[in-house]
């Protein structure tokens, strides 16, 4: 009996009525571009291994032969014991890889954004953060105690109007995040507009690229490189999860911001270092986004081919830019019902609904990878213009 939980029983029984209570999907096979999930052989259309780095021999061979030399778990926070020589390898590789003086591995994106944007700023000073940033910054930026302005989505007049409120009423720092690569639109931040406004009001410019590492930039270098904007940007989030095909995030920029993070940066202090096998990944995945090249243009062959088909059959695709195409169906229940057809049709493709995003932009999101044939595409796109014609969405 859930007792004193017991009212968590009305609350699950809600989403359930209401449809949009989710069950975990299983997967029992790697994360691939062809996956079993729930026991069933399907094309997976929800991963964020875009480069299908998960599975590559050189990660793998990295994994196994630091586990073998330095076991299992790090046995160690970083500033007590559980930094090993391989974790300094990788922050040197990704400083260089980013351009920037350093870097900091955290546990994971998440971490590095809650662990981040409280070290930087506190109470009398100001956030300034788009509308659909990610989660974690919105967790990280409660973290912090700062005041927290939101600017309408990509709405650089927003902006300006947020940073000039800000400067009246006399904040001490003004830090302005945004997500480089949105992740349910797939549309990319107007970095360059933003980095100019940061220099005109004299605030902190900060981008959060989970969804541009390994995907935009030479080599997969993110939204920074992408725009040219090297040396111009202060902090640089990135992640190791998603296109980088392990687990990590990281947080790039000048060295003093390094050395602050390390001794202010709570999940970093506090929360036991990476074991061996994912450090030595990661490293592998920097040579493999260096020396493999061909792995990101069949991403976007793959991305542009699958968007253009999509919307000759009739989808709204919103404004997507990369490779995370939203198919936007309207309310949550008719979504989650199309993924569950595509489901039934051999696709996976997850539907998402409020609170991720507003219950009438709900969506099924798919992000193609460099793995997938153009069979696997077609056999989608396939399920999609079935499922669309049925329910009526095409
Ligand atoms: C996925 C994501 C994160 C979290 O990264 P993890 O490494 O999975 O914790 C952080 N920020 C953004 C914008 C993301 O899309």
């Amino acid at each position: 009996m859930a007792g004193a939980l017991s009212y968590l029983e009305d609350q699950v029984r809600e989403l359930k009525e209401q449809g949009i209570f989710r069950p975990l999907a299983v997967l029992s096979s790697p994360q691939g571009p062809r996956a079993v999930i729930d026991g069933k052989e399907v094309v997976n259309l929800s991963s964020n291994n875009y480069l299908g780095l998960n599975t590559h021999p050189r990660l793998i061979r990295a994994a196994v032969e630091a586990t073998e030399k330095y076991g299992a778990g790090s046995g160690a926070v970083r500033t007590i014991i559980g930094t090993m020589d391989l974790h300094l390898e990788l922050e040197r590789k990704l400083a260089e890889f980013k351009h920037t003086e350093a870097v900091l591995v955290f546990q994971a994106g998440f971490t590095a954004n809650t662990g981040c944007i409280p070290a930087l700023v506190g109470r009398g000073d100001c956030i300034i953060s788009d509308e659909l940033n990610h989660a974690s910054i919105i967790d990280g930026a409660r973290l912090s105690r700062a005041d927290i302005k939101i600017f309408p989505h990509r709405d650089m007049a927003g902006l300006e109007e947020r940073l000039k409120e800000a400067e009246r009423e006399g904040y001490r720092h003004k830090l302005v995040i945004t997500d480089g690569v949105f992740s349910m639109d797939g549309d990319i931040a107007p970095l360059p507009q933003i980095v100019e406004l940061c220099e005109k009001y004299g605030a902190i410019s900060y981008v959060d690229d989970a969804h541009a590492s390994g995907v935009l930039g030479r080599n997969g270098r993110g939204t920074v490189d992408h725009f040219g904007l090297h040396g111009r940007v202060d902090v640089q989030i990135g992640t190791l999860s998603k296109a980088i095909g392990v687990l990590g995030g990281y947080v790039a920029g000048p060295r003093v911001l390094i050395e602050w993070l390390t001794q202010r940066g709570r999940p970093f202090l506090f929360s036991t270092s990476h074991p061996p096998a994912v450090t030595a990944a990661c490293i592998a995945a920097i040579d493999v986004l260096l020396e493999e090249p061909q792995l990101i243009e069949r991403l976007w062959d793959n991305a542009r081919y699958f968007k253009e088909e999509l919307k000759k059959l009739g989808f709204d695709t919103g404004v997507s830019e990369t490779p995370i195409t939203p198919v936007i169906i309207g309310k949550g229940p008719e979504t989650m019902k199309f993924s569950d057809r595509l489901f039934e049709e051999g696709v996976f493709a997850q539907g998402i609904t409020y609170p991720t995003v507003p219950a009438e932009k709900s969506r099924v999101r798919t992000i193609v990878t460099a793995s997938h044939t153009r069979e696997d595409l077609d056999f989608a796109l396939a399920a999609f213009e079935k499922v669309g014609k049925e329910l009526g969405v095409i």
